[in-house]
Formats: structure tokens, sequence, C-alpha cells
């Protein structure tokens, strides 16, 4: 299945916001990923030279499996497919810069190699996608250890949500936000992400060239 477009949450963790001194929003914030930002399972993320700090962010992703528009919450999980997990690279001195003066942060956010995927666990598998174990390890090194349901949004009010702006399409993928412990990755790092005991996603770095 094609990965259509890529629909990421900011600041849906308050630990995370509180991290990067940012403030918690009533309403989901979005930014979009390109679909070529998309690798999968033993890739390797690529350092652009226009960047010299990526950091890792691990998200739970909800793959939607049937269209939608207005789609009412608590329909809203009949339009899933399954769920992954996956890592939202940021260029961190990009994505400052942006937030300094107000620009997107499409260039900070849609490098090539930026969203690596696991694979798809199909939501039979999965009975509640609010209460679910994500970890990070980098190197071994625990960085990222939390569960959804310290989000601030339940996974069927940001479907509801996002539906009402655009219309969600088979293969359309969400990254639902970070939780805290985001850091630097270095060329040479291994990234292990875990979403429970359902998928895991193994990458590593390396500088492009
Ligand atoms: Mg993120």
């Amino acid at each position: 299945m094609r990965i259509g477009k890529i629909i990421c949450l900011a600041r849906t963790y308050p630990e995370h916001a509180k991290e990067m001194n940012a403030k918690i929003t009533e309403e989901p914030l979005l930014f979009l990923k390109p679909d070529t930002s998309v690798i999968f399972n033993n890739g390797t993320i690529l350092i652009p030279s226009r960047s010299h700090c990526l950091h890792h962010e691990v998200e739970l992703g909800v793959v939607i499996g049937k269209n939608g528009k207005h789609i009412p919450q608590e329909n809203s999980l009949h339009h899933v497919l399954g769920y992954l997990v996956g890592l939202d690279i940021t260029a961190r001195d990009i994505q400052s810069e942006a937030k300094k003066n107000g620009w997107p942060w499409a260039i900070a956010k849609g490098f090539d190699t930026f969203a690596p995927l696991s694979d798809v666990i199909l939501k039979e598998k999965i009975s509640n996608p609010n209460h679910l174990d994500l970890e990070l390890e980098v190197n071994g090194f625990v960085k990222q250890r939390a569960n959804t349901n310290q989000m601030i949004f339940s996974v069927e009010y940001i479907l509801s949500f996002i539906s009402d702006i655009m219309m969600l399409e088979l293969g359309d993928l969400i990254l639902t936000g970070t939780p805290e412990g985001v850091g630097e990755i270095k060329e040479g790092d291994i990234l292990e992400a875990r979403l429970d005991t359902f998928c895991s996603l193994k990458v590593d770095v390396q500088k492009e060239v």
C-alpha cells in the first residue's frame, strides 16, 4: 500500500511541550511531511548538509483504512486500518530558526528519510490505541519512554478534528506527536523504537553524501 499524506501533530504530550518551552494549545497543531520522507525498518536516516542538529521524536502512527470527511469521534476508529511506531525526525536547528521568524516547519520536518516507519499492526490486534507503551532506544540506551494515555487528545478526537479540515484517505498516516526525552542523533547511531509488544523499528544514521 502506498503512503498518502502524512499529517503530524505537535505538542500533544505536556512534558514534551515543557521541555521545548512551548505552550499547549487548545486544538491540535498540525503540520505535514512529504511521502518522500518515509523509510522502513533497517533503513538509514540521512543527515542533510543543511542541518547540524537532528533530533529523534518517537510517535504512535495511525494508518487510515477508509476515506472520510467530518468523521464523528464515535465512528472514527472505523476509519483506521492499523497502527505503527514511527519517528518524526526533525532538523532542530532549522526548526528553531523557523519558530523565531514565524516561518513554517516544512524544511525542518521534510527532508528525505525523516519519517522512519515500522510495519503496520492491524487495528483488530490493538483494543485501545489510547493505552500503548512507546519507547525509543539510541545505541541501547532508553531515551524516550511513555504511554499514549499521556497524550492530551484521544486518537478518536484527533481523527475527527483532522477530518474536519482535510479528507482522510486510504493510506494516509497520522503521526500523533512525541513524548518528552527528545534529543540529538549523530552519524553511526542505531535507533530502536517499539510500540508495546506489537511492533518495532530499527534504523541507523549516516551523513548524506
Ligand atoms: Mg513530532
